[in-house]
């Protein structure tokens, strides 16, 4: 049986208790011991799939083809190992299945309730993890702040499971905030002793807290803190903010939170802290020898968040090749024929971004376009990939009104169509292209120089596909399609020769790029775009 932990915060959302969970995580996992990090979410949504990126961010996508939440992407970059399906639970899930069993007959005539049902389904999937002997400590984040109406069942959840098992066994930890208010020149502690007591209320006392501060925290501070809070003057802990996320498992370290966790669990057997890795990469991360100017061109690019784990993958690719990746977006509605050189001129390389329905489609192909005819380091990702098929229909085989079935149903020449399989389909959620899917790469090809390897696993999310009846007319062109999926023979990857950087991919290699093993395409697309910065000098 696992050790449980759980993750709730207070006083505001957006804190990063995802980032907390997955410092507290990798710190455990530094010194020898395995932990997972499961987000439950308080939305009715079933999954974020059919969410639109200004709600919560980017959909991430999981090995086994889950859509979640934007934080299992942190869990995964932080740790360096897969999350699944497990790892994500909401509300909506939870009542799927309650109402599920409830049709079934399985209650026997009784009433369903919130409590014991929804909450006893809760937490089976709060242990779900722990159960399988994998893991020594399961943390779970709980979505929302305390006080919110919809994560009432997740709390309640957690009191019982803290009633339930034994005291060395489980334990929570409440992020919170410690305001500083110029006027006053004072830090104040009542937000954080009123979240304190509002989780208390409910039953659950946190065993430490995780003060996300802008200005340090004195002695007198944690001790009012402390007092306030019932948690022992140790267990109050400073979180300042950082410069970088990946510096957080260090500032925790340094808070030794890592120990008062393995106190409170009673966990004896441990290694030192090993984080070799991690400091090398931050080390190169701090250090940069020159910065290089990235074009993300997508339609989101208001909301940061709509992006994330790409823009995670620029700076590992970014510290790997010791360079500060700057990212300029580049809103795709604004690029016209007429100002794209002005729009993306000082650029070091271009990413055309994934994303679904027809805004912003013309100027993501004008933007290929200029990346194809500059010689500029060019990667497209998912729906940047079908746009760089798009461009080379119209503009080098002439097919005028080439087009995607998905921005244009009636074109001529559907060059990217709806895959076989999802005519089908009438659902929504869930029902995309979803997860690993293996791809055969050719040699003697840029994808081969790339992963050094014919056979590589890469995940997916979309519904759209190369049309292979195009297939001939692009080869005999000139476009390579140098990575096939060796069962359906549907193309992943595109390339163009006589060019020192054109690739786009159908896949999503953003969602597996982690510190210690950044995604080989991001490594390389860097390196071209540096190279391509130096030529310019
Ligand atoms: N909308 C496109 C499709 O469904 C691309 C999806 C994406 O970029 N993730 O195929």
């Amino acid at each position: 049986m696992a050790k449980y932990i759980f993750v709730t915060g207070g006083v505001t959302s957006s804190l990063g208790k995802g980032i907390i969970a997955a410092s507290l995580a990798k710190l455990l996992q530094a010194r020898g011991i395995s932990a997972t990090i499961q987000k439950f979410d308080p939305y009715i949504n079933v999954d974020p799939g059919t969410l639109n990126p200004y709600e919560h961010g980017e959909c991430y996508v999981t090995e086994d083809g889950a859509e979640t939440d934007l934080d299992l992407g942190h869990y995964e970059r932080f740790l360096n190992t897969s999350t699944t399906q497990a790892n994500n639970v909401t509300t909506g899930r939870i009542y799927q299945t309650v109402i599920n069993k409830e049709r079934a007959g399985e209650f026997l005539g009784k009433t369903v309730q919130v409590v014991p049902h929804i909450t006893d389904e809760i937490k089976r999937r709060m242990m779900l993890l722990g159960v399988e002997g994998k893991f020594d400590v399961v943390i779970t984040e709980i979505g929302g702040t305390v006080g919110d109406i919809e994560s009432l069942p997740f709390v309640e959840a957690v009191r019982q499971i803290q009633w339930e098992l034994p005291e060395e066994d489980v334990m929570v930890v409440h992020l919170t905030l410690i305001p500083y208010l110029k006027a006053a020149k004072e830090l104040k502690t009542q937000p954080t002793q009123h979240s304190v007591r509002m989780l208390s209320e409910t039953g659950v006392h946190p065993d430490v807290i995780v003060c996300r501060t802008e200005e340090p925290l004195n002695d007198d501070i944690k001790r009012k803190i402390a007092l306030f809070c019932n948690v022992k003057q140790e267990s109050v802990i400073e979180a300042a903010d950082a410069s970088t996320i990946y510096e957080v498992p260090l500032l925790m370290q340094k808070e030794k939170l890592d120990l008062i966790v393995l106190k409170k669990l009673n966990i004896t057997k441990f290694t030192e802290p090993e984080l070799t890795k991690w400091n090398v990469f931050l080390d190169k991360l701090k250090h940069p020898k020159s910065t290089i100017h990235i074009g993300l061109i997508g339609k989101y690019i208001e909301l940061q968040d709509a992006y994330k784990s790409i823009l995670e993958s620029f700076i590992h690719a970014g510290a790997m090749n010791e360079v500060k990746v700057k990212v300029v977006n580049v809103h795709s509605e604004n690029i016209t024929p007429q100002n794209v050189n002005e729009q993306l001129a000082g650029l070091d390389g271009l990413l055309v971004a994934p994303g679904f329905g027809n805004r912003g489609i013309e100027g993501k192909i004008i933007a290929v376009k200029y990346a194809r005819e500059h010689q500029l380091p060019f990667f497209g990702i998912c729906l940047g990939m079908q746009m760089a098929v798009i461009e080379f229909a119209r503009n080098i085989l002439g097919l005028k009104d080439a087009h995607s079935v998905e921005m244009d149903p009636n074109t001529p020449y559907p060059v990217i169509d709806m895959m076989e399989e999802q005519k089908r389909i009438t659902m929504m959620g869930g029902t995309m292209r979803l997860g690993a899917y293996p791809c055969h790469i050719e040699k003697d090809t840029l994808a081969y120089q790339i992963y050094g390897s014919q056979n590589i696993s890469e995940r997916h999310r979309h519904r759209y596909e190369f049309n292979n009846e195009y297939l001939k007319a692009f080869q005999d062109a000139g476009m390579i399609t140098s990575g096939v999926n060796p069962a359906t023979g549907l193309v992943e990857i595109i390339e163009l020769p006589n060019h020192p950087f054109f690739i786009g991919v159908q896949y999503h290699p953003e969602l597996k790029s982690t510190v210690e093993a950044p995604a080989p395409v991001f490594v390389h697309f860097i390196d071209a775009a540096k190279k391509y910065a130096q030529t310019k000098k």
